[in-house]
């Protein structure tokens, strides 16, 4: 472990300058589950930690029918799926949020934290994007927001600027005959990092789809959005031959690397079942499944 001075934020404006101040080896502490990790292997250079789990706008969780979700980018994982609003109308972030680690990892894991963390396997990142999540950024130039499916530039590297750090995570509120699912594979029953993972939204006018988004996850430098494999579902009913198209698609739009986990081929494979069962799931929500 490194040395590593830890200060407190007490809002947004205080973190901004503590983060600028710091300059490069300035890192923002939410969980610790991931950056903890990596100060104590030194894989990165970190000399100040820059606490904002006490700052009021990064904790909590709120929703309205008008204004949708809003994630304080530090809630931890228990609270995200223990909300009563997001187990009813956002089971998606129930499906990632509380496979992330284990309970103990889950008390203190955040959503931003593994956005931000850009981790091409973040479990978090495929299900936020189907979602048409939204980060909301503060930084010396003030607030800005950035889609989820455009924050992530490489592995472990974002679209972050000097002295900018995500305050929370927004999702609109869910369309009407709309669904979504997110499932990832792993070769042990939990605490492992995912081979692939991947999350569809479907909406539907009538039995056709009518709009859909599928995102994969572990199979490129970042988190994928998939607008080629959602193209082959819409515009007509849900089929074994639509499904079949876009598993196609995003077999196709995939670039895996082999590893101890698994292989190229293997990944691909994988790309094409879990949109096929994310497809399904999404389809069955849509249709008031849980
Ligand atoms: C045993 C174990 C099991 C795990 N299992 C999984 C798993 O199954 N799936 C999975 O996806 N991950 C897993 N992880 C990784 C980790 O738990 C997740 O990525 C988690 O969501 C990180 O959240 P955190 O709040 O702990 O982030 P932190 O560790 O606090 O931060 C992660 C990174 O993001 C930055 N950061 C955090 N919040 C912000 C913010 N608001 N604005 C700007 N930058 C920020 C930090 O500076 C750091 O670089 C596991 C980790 C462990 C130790």
């Amino acid at each position: 472990m490194q040395a590593v001075k830890y200060v407190r934020a007490a809002s947004v404006q205080d973190a901004v300058r503590l983060l600028q101040d710091g300059g490069a080896t300035a890192r923002v502490l939410a969980g610790g589950t991931d950056v903890i990790v990596q100060a104590r292997e030194r894989r990165r250079e970190i000399r100040l930690f820059v606490d904002v789990k006490h700052i009021k706008e990064l904790i909590g969780v709120s929703y309205s029918a008008r204004g949708g979700l809003t994630i304080g980018a530090a809630t931890p994982c228990y609270q995200i799926y223990g909300d009563a609003n997001v187990r009813q109308r956002y089971p998606t972030l129930v499906d990632a949020s509380s496979v992330i680690g284990g309970t103990a990892i889950q008390g203190r894991a955040s959503l931003g934290g593994n956005l931000c963390n850009s981790s091409p396997a973040g479990d978090g990142i495929p299900a936020m994007i189907v979602l048409e999540g939204v980060a909301n950024i503060a930084g010396p130039g003030g607030e800005r927001t950035v889609a989820i499916e455009q924050f992530c530039t490489g592995p472990g590297r974002n679209v972050l600027a000097a002295g900018e750090f995500v305050v929370s995570l927004h999702f609109p509120a869910p369309a009407a005959h709309s669904g979504a699912r997110w499932m990832r594979f792993i070769p042990r029953n939990e605490m492992d990092i995912a081979v692939v993972n991947a999350a569809s939204q479907l909406r539907f006018d009538g039995n056709r789809v009518s709009w859909a988004r599928i995102a994969l996850g572990a199979v490129a430098p970042t988190p994928l959005l998939v607008a080629e494999a959602a193209a082959a579902v819409v515009g007509k009913p849900l089929s074994d031959e639509t499904i079949a198209a876009a598993a196609a698609a995003a077999r196709s739009a995939a670039t895996p690397i082999a590893d101890m986990r698994g292989s190229i081929k293997q990944r691909k494979h994988l790309v094409g079942v879990f949109t096929e069962r994310t497809l399904r799931g999404a389809a069955e929500r849509a249709q008031g499944a849980q």
